[in-house]
Order: C-alpha cells, then sequence, then structure tokens
C-alpha cells in the first residue's frame, strides 16, 4: 500500500465511502464532532455505507438511528454482520432448511429474509449453527449450540457460522463480554471453530462491495485490529480515525497487517488535501512536522502546527524502518494524543 504518499484528498478516486459506525460516526447514543456533516457531504458526491460488527440491532433500527443523528441514510446503506452471515450460510445450505439460532432480533430478521426457518432447539436437526450477540443470550442457547455440533464439520457435522468474534462490547455502564467470549465458549465445549462474518473476516467487506457495487472503496475506522486490517485483507483502502479505540500510541506501534493509508483526527479531514510524506534521509517530513530515526531514538526535528502532521510523520517514520516499536526510544510528544476521545 502507498502509505501517506497522496497529495489530494483521501476522497480522489474513490466512488464508495464504507463507515464503521462506534468511534466513527457516534459514541453511546451521541454522533461525534463533525461526523454526520462530513458523511452528508460525502453522499452528495458518493455512494456512503455503514457496516457494524453489532448483530443485536437490525437494518432498519440502525438506519432509524443514523437518521435521528442527522444522517441521510436508508435501511440499504447500512451492512450488518448478520447480513455478512447469510452471505456465508447461502453458500452452504440451501434457503428453506432449519437453522439454529443463537442470538436476537438482528439474526433472526436476516435468517427468515433469506428464507431460512428458525429454531432454537438442536432436537430440530437444524442444518446450522448461526451465532451472534443479544443481551439475552444465556447458557441454555449456548448449551444447543454445543449440542447440534457435536459431531466435527469434517466427520459431516453441520456449519457453524459467527456474526463477530468481537471480545467486547461497550455499554452504558462500561465494557462488557462481546459475541466472541460466547462463541469462545461454545468452542471450549465442543472443540469446532467458527466460520467468521463480520470484522476483521472479510464476508462483511465483501457483502459491502457486492452490494454496493464499489469499484474504488474506501473504508473508515477506529479499530486497527479490526476495521483497518480487515480492510487491509480485503483490500480495501482505509483511514483510521482518532475519535475512537485506538489512539497514536497504537498507531506508531500498529503490525505491518493493520496499518491504514490515511490518519484523520476527524471526518472534516475527508475533504482537506491530504499532505505528501516526504523523506530526506534519515527525515521524515509531513508539512512542517519533521521526524528523524537516529539510532533507537525517534526525534522530533519540528513538531509543526498540527499535531495530525506530527503524528502522520512519525507513524511514516517508524513504519519504513520495518522495526518494531518496542525498540524504540519515542518522545512522549509524538503520542500527546490532543485528539478528540470518546
Ligand atoms: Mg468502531
Amino acid at each position: 500500500m502507498a502509505l501517506f504518499s497522496r497529495g489530494t484528498s483521501p476522497l480522489d478516486d474513490v466512488d464508495t465511502v464504507l463507515a464503521d459506525l462506534d468511534g466513527v460516526v457516534y459514541a453511546g447514543a451521541g454522533a461525534l464532532p463533525h461526523a454526520v456533516e462530513s458523511l452528508n457531504r460525502v453522499a452528495g458526491t458518493r455512494r456512503v455505507g455503514f457496516i457494524t460488527n453489532n448483530a443485536s440491532r437490525t437494518d432498519a433500527t440502525v438506519a432509524a438511528h443514523l437518521t435521528e443523528l442527522g444522517l441521510r441514510v436508508e435501511p440499504s446503506d447500512i451492512v450488518t454482520s448478520p447480513q455478512a452471515a447469510m452471505r456465508l450460510l447461502r453458500a452452504r445450505v440451501a434457503p428453506g432448511a432449519t437453522i439454529l439460532v443463537v442470538g436476537g432480533e438482528g439474526l433472526v430478521v436476516e435468517l427468515e429474509k433469506a428464507g431460512y426457518v428458525v429454531t432454537r432447539s438442536a432436537d430440530d436437526a437444524p442444518a446450522a449453527v448461526v451465532q451472534g450477540f443479544a443481551p439475552h443470550v444465556g447458557w441454555s442457547d449456548l448449551a444447543e449450540a454445543a449440542y447440534a455440533l457435536k459431531v466435527p464439520e469434517d466427520a459431516g457435522g453441520i456449519p457453524w457460522i459467527a456474526t463477530n468474534t468481537d471480545w467486547t462490547i461497550p455499554q452504558a455502564r462500561g465494557i462488557a463480554p462481546g459475541n466472541g467470549t460466547l462463541v469462545s465458549a461454545v468452542h471450549t465445549a465442543v472443540g469446532r471453530l467458527a466460520t467468521v462474518a463480520g470484522k476483521p473476516e472479510t464476508p462483511i467487506f465483501e457483502e459491502a462491495v457486492a452490494r454496493f457495487g464499489a469499484r474504488a472503496p474506501l473504508f473508515i475506522g477506529d479499530r486497527l485490529d479490526t476495521d483497518i486490517a480487515g480492510a487491509q485483507a480485503a483490500g480495501i483502502r482505509s483511514a483510521l480515525v482518532l475519535t475512537g479505540i485506538d489512539r497514536p500510541k497504537h498507531l506508531l506501534a500498529a503490525p505491518s497487517s493493520s496499518r491504514p493509508d490515511f490518519v484523520l483526527g476527524d471526518l472534516r479531514e475527508l475533504h482537506e488535501p491530504y499532505p505528501v510524506t516526504r523523506v530526506k534521509g534519515d527525515v521524515t517530513i509531513v508539512r512542517d512536522a519533521r521526524v528523524a530515526i537516529e539510532g533507537a531514538d525517534v526525534r522530533i526535528l519540528e513538531a509543526g502546527d498540527r499535531p495530525i502532521d506530527l503524528v502522520r510523520a512519525g507513524t511514516a517514520a517508524i513504519w519504513a524502518t520495518g522495526r518494531a516499536i518496542f525498540g524504540f526510544r519515542v518522545p512522549e510528544e509524538l503520542y500527546a494524543d490532543p485528539f478528540h476521545r470518546p
């Protein structure tokens, strides 16, 4: 991937913008600063779609929330992990079959739309298990999944598809166990691995690209390990926006499998010229920010006027060495993090 080499805006040559939701569009119930107006402005000239690993809400529910926040959006603009799971299921099991569901409305609605019969019991001889998060999922649901999955897939067992394997799910009162922990409970009981539809796996990106007919998509996310790694695996250009989970210190340490093409302080920068990164000897320059690598030391020669340019310069300088972050002495100013945090 071309790292920070463009002198034009991140939207140049892009026909479709795909955005993650939590940490990109909103945090909790409220919109993040500048997100709504920036994305509506994109929608004036390009297709905009939204991608969410959250399996508990339907596309219509998500669209209603986004509309409330001021976005111009239809349910068909939302790609959910249950929809990506249907893409995987259709390739394995014909519609009309009975499917054991562990999860909530977001999953049941998609299964019924796709022509499957939903059951909650392993006694109904299901043709597959589909598992997603819902707050009411309990031990007895996980037990039904385990009963249905007792035969290994290579010994004729039925397919097991998980919407996503996020370890955590942000709630108003704090961080709670996500679908990954529940999938892991079943995995531990049966010794099988689920096929995963959501980020960082590629089916959810493939579903979005197919639905929107995207030829040159840009994906915007706030997490390196799911959003950026997933987009990179799917061959999609990506931007990390610093309004969510991952911070400059995570970016500096990003492994080569999860490095965004663009780094944005907030979504207004989608519409601004993206500065070219220049390298002169040991010095990496982004506008007036200048960073040098001297042995194990990362030195800020010039912090420049805009903190985001310093982060871009430091990131590009460290990544270009091919060396791991723990081998460097990094000045605190480089990860000072003056950006918006939800
Ligand atoms: Mg997010």
